[in-house]
């Protein structure tokens, strides 16, 4: 879940609130110690004030009982039933009435003479007290007090004593008042106070636990126990040692907390130096110590809350930054993006106009050019023209200077009265007119072919008039015309008239290229596509001059002797195709002869897209 440096990141964060944690609870710890030190002080006090309150109260009694004529009788004459009687009774009456545990009188030797509990089987009367300290201070002039077992009665005490003077000031015996502090310790008990209380040797004699009773602080000195085996103080109880001992409380506590009894308990001392006791209270700290420890961990845990909310929060910002940053990213890049696509759409705006620039200056180049062809066509027509009309005058000429002296001859012939040759001067003479005609034709048919109609017509019919037309001249050459048509080819472009000029012009060069060839064939094939009807006319004649290729169409192009051709024949079929929208091309075939190769658009001009 965590990596390594996660890990180490929140126990950075997480020390100095530790530290402080650690700091705060140790102040509220102390706080919380002084303030249970205070109120069981308080309480301390208010215990110490009560036992020598009880104590107090019957300070008074062993001082009334000395003044008692009756026990300074019975002192007098100690053997007296009568008076001892007396004073029995007198003390069981006292005893009663004051709540004390026994009242007895002794003489100077320590005797006691009378008892309160005469009657009961562990009377006083007759045993000798002569060792208790109580009887020896109060023998001694002083009021005694003491707290030890009863040696008779086994029930422990709290001893008061004052001497019984005669009038002359000689104590002649003791009274004494044995104070039972059971119900005391009954009392702490029920309230749930661990109190006890030790003498000046560090002895506990009362308890409100039971098994602290009559164990000793410390070890006692030798001194020490031989005196409490003279004075009998403690008779028939075992001193043992406390079992609470001193003891750290542990690491939770305040650093400076008193060590506790058994771990548990705070011993709070009041010394009452009327008896030189010492009043120890036992504060309970593990209720104490629990409510810390709880406190502690709920701030822990709140701590460790806060913490774990605090780096939750940090890990979302975190997210949001690198997901803000990933989106800023982002928009950068787009927005460099579009700068990009801007400058490129100006780099492609400037060169389109650059472009523009460059079209409008080629269609000016274009349009000067295209001028200076009209102009160069004018030239060339106006050159053409010269041409034609030198041609023209020089085809003309021949056969009219030829006329000219054929009729001359006839004339002569005639006045030499020799008709059987004019007949022959007359037939060169025709044939010479017929060859004008073919010429005036040519020129007639070149005049004409801007003139022609557009409709449509029938390759075949056009293709089968001509051939019929040229039939005697091809067969007197010996030339066959072979024909492969696809049948029901649709019409072209044009009309019959052209279509017929076309086809006769192209017999005729064959006819020509053929003259004297073996075996003499022209060829026609003619196939439909979709689109287009394509016309081949083949020979297996010479075909062309490589370098007459190019000119082939060029009007007035012939390489015919002078007087057999005006070279218009290719031009005018040029012409006419083109008219029809569609083309020719001369080529030479593989095996020799010539080839022209003759397109239609099968649809009109204006259907194409
Ligand atoms: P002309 O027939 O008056 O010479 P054309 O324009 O009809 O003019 O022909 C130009 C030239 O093309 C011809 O002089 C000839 O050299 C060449 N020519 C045309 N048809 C053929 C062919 N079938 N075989 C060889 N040469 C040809």
């Amino acid at each position: 879940m965590l990596d390594q440096r996660q890990r180490l990141n929140l126990l950075l964060a997480a020390l100095p609130g530790l530290l402080i944690m650690l700091f705060a609870w140790h102040l509220a710890s102390q706080r919380a110690l002084d303030e249970a030190m205070r109120e069981g002080r308080h309480r301390l006090d208010m215990h110490a004030a009560n036992l020598a309150a009880t104590l107090d109260q019957y300070r008074y009694l062993p001082y009334v009982l000395s003044l008692n004529h009756d026990v300074l009788a019975l002192l007098d004459a100690p053997a007296d039933a009568a008076r001892r009687d007396l004073v029995n009774r007198y003390l069981d009456d006292v005893n009663t009435r004051s709540h004390t545990a026994a009242l007895f009188v002794t003489n100077a030797d320590g005797k006691a003479l009378a008892s309160s509990n005469w009657r009961s089987p562990y009377s006083f009367v007759g045993n000798s007290y002569a060792f208790r300290p109580y009887f020896l201070d109060a023998r001694a002039g002083q009021p005694g007090r003491f707290y030890g077992i009863g040696t008779t009665s086994r029930d422990p005490g709290y001893f008061l004593s004052w001497p019984i003077r005669k009038l002359d000031g000689n104590v002649i015996g003791v009274a004494v008042v044995k104070v039972s502090l059971s119900p005391l310790e009954a009392a702490w008990r029920k309230g749930g106070e661990a109190i006890l209380v030790s003498d000046r040797h560090g002895v506990a004699f009362l308890s409100a636990m039971p098994e602290w009773k009559f164990s000793s602080w410390q070890p006692l000195p030798g001194a020490v126990q031989s005196q409490l085996i003279r004075t009998r103080q403690y008779e028939g109880a075992t001193l043992h040692p406390m079992p609470l001992q001193p003891r750290q409380a542990g690491w939770l506590l305040p650093l400076d907390a008193p060590a506790l009894l058994g771990g548990r308990f705070l011993r709070l001392d009041h010394a009452l130096p009327d008896s030189g006791w010492t009043l120890s209270l036992l504060l309970d700290m593990r209720a104490w110590r629990d409510g810390l420890l709880t406190q502690l961990a709920a701030a822990l845990a709140s701590y460790l809350a806060l913490l774990a909310l605090w780096h939750y929060r940090r890990q979302r910002w975190r997210r949001l930054t690198e997901q803000l940053a990933a989106r800023q990213a982002l928009q950068q890049a787009h927005d460099n993006l579009e700068r990009k696509v801007a400058e490129r759409t100006g780099e492609l705006a400037s060169a389109n106009q650059r472009l523009s620039a460059e079209i409008a200056e080629r269609q000016r180049t274009e349009d000067n050019l295209r001028a200076t062809r009209s102009q160069l066509a004018e030239a060339s027509k106006l050159a053409a023209m010269g041409q034609m009309a030198a041609g023209i005058a020089h085809e003309v000429n021949q056969p009219l200077s030829a006329l000219r002296t054929f009729t001359e001859n006839a004339g002569t012939l005639l006045e030499r009265g020799q008709p059987e040759r004019v007949a022959d001067n007359l037939q060169q003479i025709l044939q010479l007119v017929d060859r004008m005609a073919h010429i005036t034709g040519d020129l007639k048919t070149f005049a004409r072919r801007n003139r022609a109609e557009q409709g449509r017509a029938d390759i075949a019919a056009a293709l089968r008039g001509s051939l019929r037309l040229l039939e005697p001249e091809l067969s007197a050459a010996g030339i066959r015309a072979s024909l492969q048509l696809a049948p029901d080819c649709p019409p072209v472009p044009g009309d019959m008239t052209g279509l017929e000029q076309v086809f006769t012009n192209l017999i005729s060069n064959a006819l020509a290229a053929l003259r004297g060839q073996p075996n003499a064939v022209i060829h026609f094939r003619l196939e439909c596509t979709e689109g287009e009807a394509v016309l081949q006319v083949t020979d297996n004649g010479p075909g062309f001059a490589e370098t007459d290729l190019p000119h082939l169409f060029e009007p007035f192009f012939t390489t015919k002797p002078r007087g057999y051709g005006l070279g218009l024949g290719l031009a005018i079929v040029q012409e006419i195709m083109a008219q029809s929208g569609g083309d020719i091309r001369a080529a030479n075939l593989p095996a020799g002869g010539a080839c022209f190769t003759l397109r239609w658009p099968l649809k009109a001009p204006h259907e194409h897209h």
